[in-house]
């Protein structure tokens, strides 16, 4: 265990969800942007917010915000507190009537673009935690625990934003109960992702798909996810440029995207593999191969949203393959 009041410093990447056929199931992690974090285990009795709260027979997580998005700072309402909750009730190795946690996050990833804000503070603070305890829980574990922070943030306990930025890399999420999560390889691969500044209400965009599937669409999808897993493996771009199609949620989603099929046909004619919306946007991200591909993807985002009068924000990295990671 690390010593009471020492602080360690986190970073949390961000991560793209929904990869374009693999919606809710197959998600990315990148290097930028990331959120900064530090924790600490304090001693509950010196720990001056316990104390004026009286609240000493229950766990004590103490949430400081130190940038300026105002997000909540009652444990159960900010997404590092919820998650830090699950974790505390399963750890049997502490007594948490004595001991508790403090955490400060610095969002550098903007809440509610689509890129996994809420993922990694949730992620953030239980690796975080569970390093400050000495490592007694798995990374299942971490996912699980750090779920319940999805469950706050957009009222459904998911895995996809969850999984890469606790394992890093392309991660598969077979199934959510129970948990089980893949991790997967993947050759270099460039990421462009461009945030508009618009809001996409997550419920917006879960509430206007369709309920029903049809069989070709089903299975033209579970063609092109099969196809983008087996490229991946393979290191074969080829492959995976052809998988990055999905038939069945970009068709209705897309519509809440200003200027996307412009933009999609920009970025493809630029020599991007393919991309789509990133969670449930409004960012859009794009693959390459090659780095000046990426740079020249980056220049089509720009065009296309200073054509439109959309104030918007990019970024050109690659695929994080640590997730989230403890400065030692
Ligand atoms: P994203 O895909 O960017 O994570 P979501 O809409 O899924 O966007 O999550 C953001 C929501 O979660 C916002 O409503 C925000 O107020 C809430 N939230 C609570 N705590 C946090 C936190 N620590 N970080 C980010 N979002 C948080």
């Amino acid at each position: 265990m690390i010593p009471i009041n020492q602080w360690i410093k986190i970073k949390a990447p961000a991560t793209v969800a929904n990869m374009v056929c693999g919606f809710d199931i197959l998600g990315f992690a990148v290097n930028n942007p990331y959120d900064e974090m530090e924790m600490r285990l304090v001693n509950r009795s010196d720990n001056q917010l316990g104390s004026v709260l009286g609240n000493v027979d229950k766990p004590a997580i103490t949430i400081i915000n130190i940038d300026d998005y105002n997000l909540p700072t009652a444990p159960e309402k900010n997404v590092a507190g919820a998650a830090l909750i699950a974790l505390m009730e399963e750890c049997t190795t502490v007594d948490f009537s004595t001991l508790g946690f403090e955490v400060k996050i610095n969002k550098l990833i903007k809440p509610g673009s689509g890129v996994g804000s809420s993922a990694a503070s949730s992620a953030g603070a239980v690796v975080g935690a569970n390093y400050l305890l000495g490592n007694p829980f798995s990374k299942d574990d971490l996912v699980r625990f750090a779920m319940n922070g999805e469950k706050v943030a957009s009222g459904v306990k998911h895995a996809d934003n969850i999984a890469p930025c606790i394992h890093g890399g392309v991660t598969l999420v077979r199934s959510i109960f129970p948990l089980e999560v893949i991790a997967l390889p993947s050759p270099t691969l460039f990421v462009t992702i461009v945030h508009p500044q618009i809001e996409v209400r997550t419920a917006d965009a879960r509430s206007i798909l369709k309920q029903n599937v049809q069989l070709k669409d089903a299975i033209k999808q579970w063609g092109n996810i099969a196809g983008l897993v087996a490229g991946l493996m393979k290191g074969d771009y080829d492959l995976i440029g052809r998988s990055l199609e999905d038939v069945i949620i970009e068709p209705i989603r897309s519509i809440l995207i200003p200027g996307f099929d412009d933009l999609k046909k920009a970025c493809k004619a630029a020599g991007a593999l393919g991309g789509g919306i990133s969670g449930s946007g409004p960012s859009i991200f794009f693959l390459s191969k090659e780095k000046q591909t990426a740079l020249a993807v980056e220049q089509e985002m720009k065009k296309l949203y200073e054509g439109l009068g959309l104030a918007h924000h990019t970024y050109v990295t690659t695929i994080n393959q640590e997730g989230v990671t403890i400065e030692k």
